[in-house]
């Protein structure tokens, strides 16, 4: 600590006090000692929170609208062999495995349109169809 700029004035005489004085120069008094003050201290209160990232946030932009049931349905009802149903739900292996099995023989189609009328069956994001 160097000399402090602030003056200091004695309770006694009222004289200022010399900086690095400890009694007042013109009467002698103990130079009262003068809280320090808080003028280095580290602002606590400043630190901003860190902003949690919303990266990971389901359900935003980056996801495709919701399939239609009705859509669905139809698609099921008349190109479930091809799996273009389950394409439009955005199971695209599902889709392909009917298309190459031709709806599972017909069986995997017709349970598949059962799914659908039932309402049993999400898209590929989970969400059920509208
Ligand atoms: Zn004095």
């Amino acid at each position: 600590m160097t000399t402090s700029s602030a003056p200091s004035f004695c309770g006694q005489c009222g004289t200022q006090h010399i900086a690095d004085s400890a009694f007042c120069t013109n009467c002698g008094t103990p130079r009262p000692i003068v809280a320090a003050a808080p003028a280095s201290q580290p602002s606590t209160a400043a630190v901003a929170q860190p902003i949690a990232p919303d990266a990971s946030v389901p359900g935003d932009a980056s996801l495709p609208p919701q399939r239609e049931y009705i859509i669905a349905l139809l698609l099921s009802i008349f190109l479930g062999t091809l799996g273009v149903d389950r394409f439009y739900t955005g199971h695209i292996g599902l889709g392909v495995g009917k298309l190459l099995t031709f709806g599972g023989f017909g069986i995997w189609a017709l349970i598949d349109i059962i799914l659908y009328a039932t309402r049993s069956v999400t898209d590929v994001q989970g969400r059920p169809l509208i």
